[in-house]
């Protein structure tokens, strides 16, 4: 008998029998995420529904040294969610997905970590006063789950200007440890106190240490997030961003975006979209078909707003509007068939679909390899510099891969930066290209590593070793990293090969 079959049926005995599997189409459907070109096939599916049945997995697998990965809704773009190359065992939280507790008193939500961020907010909005979390997720919210995007250090599916990324939203954790041991992060970790109000206090904040840490520290079951009372007003606009006689539209941007951040204006979100996005946008009609009618050029930058009363809503729009007209910015109508994208995002879910609009750009029979990260606001005509001469320096190869090249959109994040969203389009995803792909896709990671200083934040298999291959990380720092992993997972059983972690001790 196999490791493998040896630790089936201790698992089945654990989840019960529909709830595990080998079989070999289940296992190839958690092979990937949704690149195209980073594939690991496990040997076992699991999808248990407590942190009592992960504790239980997880000391049968240090026994019998078996690799776990966890998984919430697969949508990583970096090949996170599936085994790096070893096979092993996936454990698929999402039947973990019900909210637990709306403390209203404290304001903060209690969840399962396998529920959906689009799921998490709508059941909020029909509770009490009607809540949300702020910052509501990445743009993959529809599928993505809380446990995934507080793994990916997730930010992009709305409220980013104002509340930031969904981990800073975070009051506390339960995490299954890489040895099976089960506890709580934030005030719950005094045992006598009943309920998590804020996350730290009681020593260092390790809840940190599983926020953003793409499931290499421990598997997150529960998490508590701050909860905001649905805003009452709400404004939006957008605006068209041409070259100025002495400006590029990127350089007229940043000027704006820049001003509004520094007098913390209340903008809700901010989207910049370049004019080579747009002319494209332009021409694939669906929802960016009013783009042809408002007969747009250059490009696109639109806002949202919030306030509790309609005084404060139109104090908001006069004060982030005037930034926008002394730059001299063509306002769109109001409504979406005029280009008000604001309006779009804000009121109708744009805030979990604008990124599949840019993903889904090239098709399906295409490939995507995402590289998005965080740069200070006045750095984006740096990053525009780095695409530029990034794709032309590597047209021949980008021919040679089916054709394809690097793009972005970005968006303002709380407080005063921004994410420059995207990575690579590739013509063509046949898995004869994928070691083609794989080699651009990490060069253009490591220009962004060291050209820019770009800070990337969701890791997966890619990123995580394109950071430790750049040389990026100083010695002491990755030392650092394999002493905290090694003290946390001895046998190096949770997502081993991450930041080559695991596989170098
Ligand atoms: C169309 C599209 C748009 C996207 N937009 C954004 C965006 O705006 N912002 C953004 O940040 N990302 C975005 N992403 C990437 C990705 O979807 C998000 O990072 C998302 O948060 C991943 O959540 P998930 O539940 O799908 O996680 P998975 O893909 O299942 O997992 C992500 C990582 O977290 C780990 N993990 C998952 N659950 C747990 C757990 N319970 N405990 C420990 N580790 C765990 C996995 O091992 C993996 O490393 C986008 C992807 C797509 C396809």
């Amino acid at each position: 008998m196999t490791e493998i079959q040896n630790v089936y049926e201790k698992i089945e005995n654990i989840v019960g029998t529909k709830y595990v599997s080998d079989s070999k189409p289940i296992c190839y459907s958690y092979s990937m995420n949704c690149d195209t070109v980073l594939q690991g096939i496990p040997d076992l599916v699991v999808r248990p529904i407590t942190a009592q049945e992960i504790s239980e997995i997880l000391k049968i697998a240090n026994q019998d040294k078996i690799i776990i990965t966890p998984r919430g809704g697969g949508a990583d773009l970096t090949g996170g969610a599936k085994p790096i190359g070893k096979g092993g065992l996936v454990i698929d939280v999402t039947r973990m997905n019900k909210i637990l507790d709306v403390d209203e008193k404290n304001q903060v939500v209690t969840v399962e970590v396998g529920i959906s961020w689009s799921e998490l907010c709508e059941q909020l909005r029909h509770i009490g006063i009607g809540y949300y979390t702020g910052s509501t997720g990445p743009a993959s919210g529809f599928s993505a789950t809380v446990g995934g995007g507080l793994s990916n250090n997730s930010v992009g599916g709305g409220g980013a200007a104002m509340y930031g990324a969904v981990t800073e939203q975070c009051v506390g954790l339960e995490v299954v440890l890489p040895t099976g041991e089960i506890i709580y992060t934030g005030a719950k970790a005094n045992s006598f106190t009943e309920k998590q109000f804020t996350r730290f206090g009681l020593g260092p904040d390790y809840s940190g240490l599983f926020l953003g840490d793409v499931g290499i520290h421990g598997i997150k079951t529960k998490a508590s997030f701050h909860l905001y009372p649905l805003p009452e007003y709400a404004a939006f606009n957008t605006y068209e961003i041409k070259k100025a006689k002495d400006k590029t539209p990127s350089e007229r941007v940043t000027d704006v975006m820049i001003q509004w951040q520094q007098n913390h204006l209340p903008l809700h979100d901010f989207y910049y979209y370049p004019p080579t996005f747009v002319t494209i946008l332009r021409g694939g009609g669906g929802i960016f078909g009013p783009l042809k009618d408002a007969k747009v050029r250059g490009g696109l930058l639109y806002y949202t707003t919030v306030a509790n009363t309609q005084k404060d809503l139109e104090h908001n729009v006069e004060r982030i509007e005037k930034i926008a007209k002394d730059a001299e910015l063509r306002q769109l109508g109001d409504t979406l068939e005029e280009g008000n994208f604001g309006k779009w995002f804000y009121e109708e879910e744009g805030r979990w679909q604008w990124a599949y609009a840019y993903w889904g750009l090239t098709g399906t029979s295409a490939g995507t390899c995402g590289s998005c990260l965080k740069c200070p606001t006045y750095q984006l005509p740096d990053y525009i510099k780095l695409y530029d001469d990034w794709n032309k320096r590597n047209v021949n190869k980008l021919n040679e891969a089916g054709g394809g090249s690097a793009s972005f959109i970005v968006f303002g994040v709380y407080p005063t930066y921004l994410d420059i969203t995207g990575g690579l389009l590739f013509m063509k995803s046949d898995p004869e290209l994928r070691e083609k792909h794989y080699e651009i896709w990490k060069d253009l990671i490591i220009a962004q590593i060291k050209e820019t200083g770009g800070i990337h934040y969701w890791m997966g298999e890619i990123i995580g070793r394109a950071l430790v291959d750049s040389g990026a990380l100083t010695e002491e720092y990755y030392n650092f990293m394999i002493t905290i992993k090694k003290a946390l997972d001895p046998n190096g059983i949770l997502s081993p090969g991450k930041f080559y972690l695991g596989d170098k001790y």
